[in-house]
């Protein structure tokens, strides 16, 4: 038997997410998507209640709750709006190549940090020149005695401009290919770093995305992850803890485009009656419906299954693609149902229309994740 009913815990967790979406995300999103201003205060509040850094094991301040969990928090979260909710998980990203490769001391250091003070991190592994492609990166980093010195351009970067440390992918063995990659952990603080302006982009604006420039930057060997050659299968494994919550996200994204629809559709008349009289627009509600259950399904099976320790990068990918690909179609059919209004910044889908297009696009591509699914098929079965 599958007992698909959420634990106590698990739905306090949720009620938590849900409050906190509904009073300190939701009042703030419309401001936060105009401006762009980075919603640190309410990075704040979501750190002071325990709803971020979830992940972190206890021994370094965390709570060490299970991916599952963090599904649910993400869920909720996201409804209220993906942008903040984006600022809040980019932690999530940087974070788990540290839980996944870091030794005692780099978790101490690094990961203690984020757990003391409401403070960001960021995942730098994309390139001006190289995203899907990550063995095209051109950033080196030479052993010079017992520093690193790194050069080289990241684009791209979620929380760039905020954050207090970086993960860094970067070639020490240009040669060797995916086996000549090092994950490396740097102090944001560390001379010869620029971080670039902030990206104006389609959707998600409380989100801080820029370029970072590394030049002559050195590090203590120490805060290498892992052995040099390690760096590749460290920053992707890193995909399979975080992509189940960006799924997550896009679950949550798509609910609130239904939630809208629906209750515009009960009010908007045409025709002498409700519009959600009509089946056309009633059909792509109920499709909205059985397509938000089946992608928390997909999420709640990736999520569990690396909870329990299997190997989960099929069901990542899966509920990756399947999750970012409906979230596209269901705020394009909730913009739909609201006519002229829909297509109105005065009026909310047109912002969850925006803000799920990246869905498709960060964390690996949805052409990329059909390429994992496919290896995954056809190397393991
Ligand atoms: C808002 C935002 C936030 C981001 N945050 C981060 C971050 O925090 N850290 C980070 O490291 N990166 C981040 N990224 C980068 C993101 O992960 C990349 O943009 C993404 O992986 C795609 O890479 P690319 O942009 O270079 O596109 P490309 O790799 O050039 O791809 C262009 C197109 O070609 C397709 N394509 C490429 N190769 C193949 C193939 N083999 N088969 C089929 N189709 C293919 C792609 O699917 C895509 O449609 C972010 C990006 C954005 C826009």
């Amino acid at each position: 038997m599958i007992d698909l009913t959420l634990s106590e815990e698990q739905k306090q967790l949720q009620e938590l997410a849900r409050k906190f979406a509904k009073e300190e995300i939701i009042p703030k999103a419309a401001h936060h998507d105009e401006t762009g201003e980075y919603p640190r205060e309410i990075a704040k509040k979501a750190w002071e209640l325990g709803l971020m850094n979830t992940h972190i094991p206890q021994e370094y301040g965390g709570l060490g709750l299970s991916v599952l969990d963090g599904c649910i928090i993400t869920e909720e979260l996201a409804y209220g709006c993906t942008g903040i909710c984006t600022a809040m998980e980019a932690n999530a990203l940087a974070s788990a190549p540290v839980i996944v490769a870091g030794n005692d001391e780099q978790k101490k250091q690094f990961l203690g940090q984020l757990t003391a003070e409401p403070l960001f991190a960021a995942y730098c592994v994309t390139e001006p020149g190289a995203g899907s492609d990550v063995s095209g990166i051109r950033t080196t980093a030479k052993k010079v005695g017992d520093e690193y010195v790194i050069n080289g351009s990241k684009m791209w970067i979620t929380n760039g401009g905020v954050a207090s440390w970086y993960f860094v992918l970067a070639y020490t063995d240009t040669a060797a290919k995916h086996k000549g990659m090092s994950g490396f952990l740097v102090p944001a603080s560390t001379p010869g770093i620029t971080v670039g302006k902030k990206e104006w982009n389609m959707g998600q604006r409380a989100s801080d995305t820029r370029g970072i420039t590394f030049e002559d930057v050195k590090i203590p060997a120490k805060y290498r992850l892992g052995n040099e050659g390690d760096g590749f299968k460290i920053a992707m494994s890193a995909f399979d803890h975080t992509r189940p919550p960006v799924a997550a996200g896009a679950v949550g994204l798509s609910r609130r485009a239904m939630d809208e629809a629906i209750q515009y559709a009960q009010t908007r008349k045409a025709f002498g009656q409700p519009i959600a009289g009509f089946q056309a627009v009633s059909f792509m509600i109920a499709d909205m419906a059985k397509d938000i259950e089946a992608g928390r399904m997909l999420v709640w099976r990736a999520a569990s299954a690396i909870d329990q320790g299997i190997r989960n990068t099929k069901y990542a990918a899966m509920a990756k693609a399947f999750c970012a690909d409906m979230a596209m179609k269901v705020t394009t059919d909730a913009v739909q149902v609201f006519g002229g209004y829909g297509y109105s910044a005065e009026y909310p889908v047109e912002k969850l229309m925006r803000d799920a297009k990246i869905y498709q696009i960060y964390e690996g591509t949805s052409q990329i994740q059909r390429l994992i699914i496919a290896k995954e098929i056809f190397e393991r079965g």
